[in-house]
């Protein structure tokens, strides 16, 4: 970058948060591959952000107000898309992160989308199913005008299921007075889903791990794998691996995790978090230990698969991390510091915009099915899927390899490089 003066953007805004730490990557992505300075200038905000509150009428007749947004990052490659968190930590700087990932995250898989996100302060535990509805409901009616299918596509991401969705994308087709499926995705079958998007994200990080098996020396008959959040994610993750023979050594949800030298049975474990809330007490094949989600990240096994929240693995911990590789299932489960200090000390961490891009490829995939009104069956999705993670995977490794990079930054350097192409496609100044 010749010209970019580094401390514009502290001149205007505090350079603290988590947007600002995560736009490092940018900005030694946009030095190394001299990127115009317009491109970093575009790329340091979000394009625009909005925020509401909402107001629910609760089942006992009390009114509620809930913090919400949306954000749209960036949308040169295509209309915004990114999934609506409900979570009581939601935060503005949070969604801005987020939709900053997605960009990127979207252009690593190569899809004609610019990155967003959107949030909903709330425990959704704490709510009844009526309550859920109306909150939801409400969200889009906030948001109506931001959102399209060809400006804004919502999705599904923390505590935002199937049913959530199908609320969403209710409110919206009757606020725009016809049937508008293309702009929601994850939405159930019946409704327009598609096939194969339930297990997409997980999937999406299995075909990039078993891709990288023979680089990363990995052998699945003696692999042990460490996986910290059992929701979609982390449960499919586990299940695919297990099916392939990989060792699932731990797990964990919010409410503790259990350890078994001798693997667990994901099906067995879900069953058991069906049956109690949660996973703790589930008897894997061995001797089977309880432990806490901060041992579980310390374990010594070959695969640690964060698959919960964002800075899980900081500075506070990051030296005591015994896993060979890391595959971000999350996003951001690792701080930008402790990234910096791993991947010094030659820590494989397969970066989150690849390894859970499997979710928004296969919400591409909704999206064009709704538009075409023609669906396709499961194996043609997943055929697709693995195409695309292979590709991406492939090029990632290799500028890893060529250009001496971690994983993250020849991640960020893929995606930057197609989202350069795309601004200065419109003629930026040479
Ligand atoms: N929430 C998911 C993510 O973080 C999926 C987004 C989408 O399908 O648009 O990647």
């Amino acid at each position: 970058m010749p010209t970019q003066k580094k401390d514009r953007e502290e001149n205007v805004l505090p350079a603290t948060g988590m947007l600002a730490k995560s736009r490092e990557s940018l900005r030694s992505a946009c030095e190394r591959l001299s990127i115009h300075p317009d491109v970093f200038e575009e790329l340091k905000w979000p394009r625009e952000t909005l925020a509401a509150t909402l107001l629910i009428r609760m089942d006992d007749g009390s009114r509620r107000a809930f913090k919400s947004w949306r954000c749209r990052y960036n949308d040169r490659r295509g209309p915004t898309k990114g999934g609506v968190r409900f979570h009581p930590n939601v935060s503005l700087d949070e969604i801005e992160t987020l939709s900053f990932w997605m960009t990127f995250k979207c252009a690593v898989a190569n899809l004609p989308f610019g990155g967003g996100k959107g949030g909903v302060c709330v425990d959704t535990k704490a709510l009844s199913a009526n309550e859920l509805e109306r909150l939801s409901r409400a969200y889009i009616e906030a948001f109506a005008p931001f959102i399209g299918p060809d400006r804004d596509i919502l999705a599904p991401d923390m505590y935002t299921n199937g049913i959530v969705i199908a609320w969403m994308a209710d409110e919206y087709s009757s606020i725009s007075g016809q049937a508008s499926p293309s702009a929601i995705t994850g939405k159930p079958l019946a409704f327009g889903g598609t096939n194969g998007r339930v297990d997409a994200t997980a999937r999406g990080g299995y075909y990039t791990l078993r891709h990288l098996e023979s680089s990363l020396a990995l052998d699945p008959d003696t692999a042990t794998v460490a996986i910290q959040g059992f929701g979609n994610v982390g449960y499919h993750c586990a299940k695919l691996l297990h099916a392939d023979g990989y060792k699932i050594i731990a797990i964990s949800d919010s409410g503790g995790g259990i350890y078994d030298k001798s693997g667990l049975d994901p099906l067995a474990v879900m069953q058991h978090k069906h049956e109690t809330g949660g996973v703790k007490g589930a008897k894997g094949q061995g001797k089977t230990k309880e432990i806490s989600n901060a041992e579980l990240l310390e374990l010594e096994c070959d695969v640690l698969v964060p698959a919960a929240l964002e800075r899980q693995i900081t500075l506070d911990n990051c030296d005591k991390i015994n896993a060979r590789i890391i595959l971000e299932m999350a996003n951001g489960p690792v701080s930008p510091e402790a990234d910096r200090k791993l991947s010094e000390a030659g820590q494989i961490i397969v970066p989150d915009i690849l390894a859970n891009s499997g979710g928004v490829t296969v919400s591409h995939l909704e999206w064009v099915q709704n538009r075409s009104g023609f669906y396709w069956d499961s194996s043609r999705v997943r055929d697709h899927l693995k195409q695309t993670m292979e590709t991406e995977t492939q090029a990632i490794w290799a500028l890893h390899n060529e250009m001496g990079l971690s994983m993250r930054d020849a991640a960020y350097t893929h995606g930057l490089r197609r989202i350069a192409e795309s601004v200065e496609a419109r003629g930026t100044p040479a």
